[in-house]
């Protein structure tokens, strides 16, 4: 009687970058590569140096309000991007509300 071969099952093998199986994953991957995570927020005219904005956008809609959490009052409208992306979302509401005139 002999042992029946037992199958190696950790062969050894070149490893293999996981590709984007399709373009549309390529490109998401490439935006979120190039997204910044945060923008530094210029400070709001009531004062408020490190501005937390408050963002409300209704889902599908193509204005956003960025609003300072702080005085609650001083905010911006900015476009929603079409891809709908949080961090997309976020990257346009912090360029609108440091381009806004301060008076
Ligand atoms: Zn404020």
């Amino acid at each position: 009687m002999s042992d029946p071969q037992v199958p190696n099952e950790f062969v050894d093998g070149p490893d293999q970058e996981p590709l984007p199986e399709t373009i549309e994953a390529a490109v998401k991957n490439a935006i979120a590569a190039k997204t910044p995570q945060r923008i530094e927020l210029r400070p709001c005219p009531c004062g408020e140096l490190s501005v937390t904005l408050m963002m409300d956008a209704a889902p599908n809609s193509k204005i956003g309000r960025a609003t300072c959490g702080t005085c609650g009052t001083w905010g911006v409208d900015f476009l929603v991007p079409r891809s709908q992306d949080q961090n997309l979302v976020g990257m346009k509401a912090a360029e609108a509300w440091n381009e806004a005139p301060r008076g």
